[in-house]
């Protein structure tokens, strides 16, 4: 993206947090700059415009933020996927190993249509493994991933290339 760099520059990293050695990406401030948060809303309105999306399927919580916005933009459908326990009504979910314990991804069972195009975004792909949950979670369902996309990338730690080995694109504004 052309702004990747400035939207980067106003994305806050917060050592030591939520544990020792952990280097936190604090997008707070990028959503407190209107024209940073403008930008970057743009950037993927713009990735997107023309690949006739059916739904943004964003993931719980962060993912929301910044979904919503592109989904209202394209007009296209917003589909929530949620942490474990939070949807009401039928669900499948998704289980995916953490570096400690267990987590669980969920979505509605009429949350689309079988073969719609769906786009996946969350805000940060570290190990990959929310995504590559989300994106198991939505070809079962029987949707068609059409890319993921997030706001930050951390190419070090090797999710991009996990979700790209799994036949999955992954577009980041910043990496
Ligand atoms: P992964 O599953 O790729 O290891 O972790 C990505 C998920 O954890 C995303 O849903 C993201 O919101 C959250 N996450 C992990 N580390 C960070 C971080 O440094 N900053 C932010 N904003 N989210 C993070």
């Amino acid at each position: 993206s052309i702004y990747g760099d400035y939207i980067k520059s106003v994305i806050r990293t917060v050592p030591d947090w939520p544990q020792q050695g952990v280097n936190f990406r604090d997008i707070t401030p990028l959503l407190q700059n209107s024209s940073a948060f403008r930008k970057l809303i743009d950037s993927f309105v713009h990735r997107y415009q023309d690949m006739e999306l059916d739904a943004i399927a964003a993931i719980d919580a962060r993912g929301f933020i910044i979904g919503a916005p592109v989904a209202y933009e394209l007009g296209c459908s917003f589909v929530p996927v949620r942490k474990k326990g939070k949807l009401p009504f039928r669900t499948i979910s998704e289980t995916y190993t953490l570096e400690y314990g267990q987590a669980e991804v969920e979505l509605h069972s009429d949350a689309f249509r079988q073969g719609d195009r769906i786009l996946i975004m969350d805000d940060l792909i570290a190990t990959g493994g929310t995504m590559l949950a989300a994106a198991k979670l939505i070809t079962r369902s029987g949707g068609q991933v059409v890319e993921t996309a997030t706001i930050i990338d951390l190419p070090e730690i090797g999710g991009s290339a996990r979700i790209r080995e799994a036949g999955f694109g992954v577009f980041a504004v910043c990496s």
